[in-house]
């Protein structure tokens, strides 16, 4: 059961997220024993691939170009060094590791080619990888889609109504398209919401009726706290109770019984009984490390003594789906060739005495 019948209109998703939070709770635990193991969840990696200058305003984000904060720009992350990253991360027990771009959309040039290389790279490592690079055409879906990619994520934050307020450089249709256009490809789906930036009950509830109104709901599902950040506009934002966070998680839980709920960015504000409750609740993954993209998260040793704490065991990589296997990508494969020919061309002049500078390939 993706979706939950019995929780399909508005109103009905409301009364569920306003009810008594231990009868949300146990309601939400017993849906999550029917679909999933409980002692099991997920620990992921996110890593910020390419960090700041974006050009997107959403009001969140300290990676926007147009806001002042302390997040420094850099450029793309070499493969060498994401491959780094991910195999200190699975050795830390993670078993996902999410790339993240501050690109307002994918292009077709060099940068994505090395990150179509990192897909097949970190998917080599046995971890399922995940991708959140903005927005993606069908073409696009498909190339990442043959490197190895398990996962795409691409949120919708809010309900669309609210969604105007915090982001006005694309359209909520724009984000559903993106989607689309991953799921199509046959890659996993993963969104979800932020709460904490100022809206209303009724707009997390309205964020669950569009996941609710796809043909598909997304296979993952993270439900995000703000980690508002100074420079950004909603920098006064006072932090969410972590008892909205587990009313989210609870709601989200019961409405997509299959889907994984993932509690995401926010960790650092709640206690462990807080987390506990989101846990007993549904949630089946967390980001591990002291990273999120740029804004802090709890180490992972902390997370090792919570785990051990609460009984729970990290989940195995492709617990939900096969492994996708990474074909040779055709661009790649020629630019390799293109090098090989041209190594061989330049020895070859040095040899004669030419100056390498002047060579070129046919
Ligand atoms: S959330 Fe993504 S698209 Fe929006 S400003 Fe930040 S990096 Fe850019």
């Amino acid at each position: 059961m993706k979706v939950n019948p019995a929780y399909n209109t508005r109103e009905k998703l409301l009364e569920l997220y306003n009810k008594p939070l231990l009868e949300l709770v146990f309601e939400a635990a017993t849906v999550h024993r029917q679909y999933h193991n409980p002692r099991e969840v997920q620990m992921s990696s996110l890593l910020s691939i390419k960090t700041g200058g974006c050009p997107e305003d959403c009001g969140y984000c300290p990676q926007a170009a147009r806001y002042h904060t302390d997040v420094e720009a850099h450029k793309l992350m070499t493969v060498e060094s994401v491959v780094e990253q991910a195999q200190n991360a699975k050795a830390n027990g993670s078993s996902r590791l999410c790339m993240g771009a501050a690109w307002r959309e994918v292009r077709d040039n060099r940068d994505f080619d090395s990150v179509v290389e990192m897909v097949q790279a970190v998917n080599d490592l046995d971890m399922e990888v995940c991708c959140t690079l903005g927005m993606l055409n069908e073409d696009q879906a498909l190339r990442l889609k043959k490197a190895g990619l398990f996962a795409y994520n691409h949120n919708l934050d809010s309900s669309r109504d609210f969604y105007k307020d915090i982001i006005s450089t694309r359209e909520y249709d724009d984000r559903l398209n993106t989607i689309e256009n991953a799921r199509k490809a046959g890659i996993t789906v993963c969104s979800g919401g932020i709460i904490g930036m100022g809206e209303a009950v009724e707009d997390r509830i309205g964020l669950l009726l569009s996941y609710m109104e796809m043909e598909t709901p997304p296979d993952s599902i993270p439900i995000n706290a703000l980690v508002a950040v100074e420079g950004t506009p909603l920098e006064d934002q006072k932090p969410v109770e972590q008892w909205e966070m587990i009313r989210m998680v609870a709601t989200t839980r019961i409405a997509f019984p299959q889907s994984v709920v993932r509690l995401s960015a926010g960790r650092t504000k709640m206690n462990m009984e807080g987390q506990a409750l989101c846990f007993m609740a549904g949630a089946g993954s967390i980001f591990a490390g002291d990273k999120l993209l740029t804004t802090p998260n709890p180490e992972f040793n902390e997370d090792k003594a919570m785990f051990e704490i609460l009984g729970l065991v990290p989940k195995e990589a492709f617990a939900d789906g096969e492994k996708p296997v990474s074909e040779p990508d055709p661009i790649i494969e020629a630019r390799k060739e293109k090098d090989r020919l041209r190594a061989i061309q330049l020895e070859e002049a040095k040899a004669k005495g030419f100056e390498p500078r002047k060579i070129t390939v046919q």
